[in-house]
């Protein structure tokens, strides 16, 4: 029997739906590259923007036939926008076997028992394989460390459909961490929405905060790399940027969301900094963090949005010079403040256009930062045999001997796209 996962969204949707399909590997299910194939279809959804949450109720309303074809087929929904519109999508789409919200994801192994066992039962005696014995983890691994978020940005739906703030215990992450390195995994990404803002008992039951725990996953056997993604610019204390300077990959990149280099729409937003505030902490992490590159988030076409706020937001990205930068269009979500109390008065053709510019100036600083490293002899993570990341986050396809999991020298010889193309000896 076979399991096809698809997860919309950002890596902690790509993170969750990896645990949500631990329990139906350890029952013996086997990965399915296409959906046509699988017995059993996880598929864990985002909100975050509406187009995310349309392509994922889209993708569920074409699985009908799949299911159709044969009722002993599951499909599980899971994440953000289940979370939202569990009963929604339980009465639109009846043939989804199970609805999981992002809050219920601790308790789903208890769930998917209570809901399922009898038909995943079924479906593991007709497979007749027996579980895998200790599955391969990729080499670079996820570890969820904290989910939720404690903060109030006015556009954002991440606080009510995951929640506030609940960190794992100090123990549980290291074991994960330890797990996945020992199936192979060399760099470890440590993921939540602040991810920065953990904190719990560490060794001995004394107060730990996430730059301890950065040390010690980067001190597990086997791990050679450690990142993390997203942190919130709040949480970028003295310790943590000593601590980044001694991991690498950490030390290496640093994803600071800006959204947006206007004060006024920044006070909007509920981003508690303002331009130069930001603008100052990204200087800090430069001076303390020679080789670090930064990326960022930034959302055009706020409500109320101007010209001369989008000019500033362009000032402030001239200003950061991001490595890359994902930059999205308003889209007003359902519940939040600013979806309530503001016009979504930016015209559709104007934040189109905005970003377009933004885009062309991002291109700009990202075909910088890929030329620079033209010529250049890069450490390389092979990922998968001739394809791999640099510590600071650029992806490399080269030619060579195939080496997963380990650390090689590539030399940069040219680009596409944004891949840096090379040679290994
Ligand atoms: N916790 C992270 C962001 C998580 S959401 C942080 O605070 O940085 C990922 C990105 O989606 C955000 O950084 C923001 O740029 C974008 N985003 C969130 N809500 C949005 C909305 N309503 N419209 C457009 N983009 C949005
Ligand atoms: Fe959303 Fe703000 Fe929390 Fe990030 S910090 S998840 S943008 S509310």
């Amino acid at each position: 029997m076979k399991l096809h996962v698809v997860a919309f969204g950002c890596q902690m949707s790509s993170a969750d739906a990896g645990e949500l399909a631990a329990p139906l590997l350890a029952q013996g299910f086997r990965a399915a590259s296409e959906p046509e194939d699988a017995d059993a279809i996880i598929l864990n959804t985002c909100t975050v923007r509406q187009h995310a949450e349309d392509r994922a109720l889209s993708l569920i309303g074409r699985l009908k036939p799949w299911k159709d074809q044969d009722d002993g087929r599951v499909l599980i929904v899971a994440g953000c926008a289940a979370q939202r519109l569990g009963d929604w999508i339980r009465e639109r789409f009846p043939h989804v076997d199970m609805v999981v919200g992002a809050k219920s994801i601790d308790e789903y192994p208890r769930l998917l028992g209570d809901a399922l066992a009898g038909k995943l039962g079924a479906l593991a005696g007709a497979g007749g394989s027996a579980a895998p014995a200790g599955a391969d983890a990729a080499v670079c691994a996820p570890v969820t460390v904290m989910r939720g978020c404690n903060y109030s940005c006015s556009y954002c739906i991440v606080p009510s459909v995951r929640g506030r703030e609940v960190y794992r215990p100090w123990e549980t992450v290291l074991a994960q961490a330890r797990v996945k390195a020992a199936a192979g995994a060399r760099e470890i990404l440590l993921l939540g929405q602040t991810v920065n803002s953990w904190r719990g008992p560490g060794p001995g039951g004394k107060p730990a905060k996430f730059s301890d725990l950065l040390r010690a996953v980067s001190g597990v056997e086997g791990v050679r790399r450690v990142r993390f993604e997203s942190p919130h610019p709040r949480f970028f204390d003295d310790e943590l940027i000593a601590a980044m300077g001694e991991v690498a990959g950490a030390g290496d990149h640093a994803h600071l969301p800006a959204q947006s280099g206007s004060d006024r729409v920044l006070a909007l937003m509920r981003r508690n900094y303002g331009g130069e505030g930001f603008l100052a902490l990204a200087s800090r992490l430069r001076a303390a963090l020679p080789r670090v590159e930064l990326s960022t988030d930034i959302i055009v076409g706020f409500p109320t949005e101007t010209d001369e706020d989008f000019r500033r937001t362009l000032d402030l990205v001239e200003r950061l010079r991001p490595a890359w930068t994902y930059a999205f269009k308003y889209s007003p979500r359902e519940g939040t403040e600013s979806a309530r109390a503001l016009p979504d008065d930016v015209p559709e053709a104007v934040k189109e256009e905005r970003l377009a510019r933004l885009n062309a100036l991002c291109d700009r600083f990202a075909e910088d930062a890929l030329k620079a490293r033209v010529g250049r002899t890069l450490e390389v993570l092979d990922e998968n045999g001739g394809y791999g990341r640099t510590r600071d986050g650029f992806r490399v396809r080269w030619t060579g001997p195939a080496r997963p999991g380990e650390l090689v020298s590539v030399l940069a010889t040219g680009i596409a796209k944004r891949t840096l193309l090379g040679e290994c000896r």
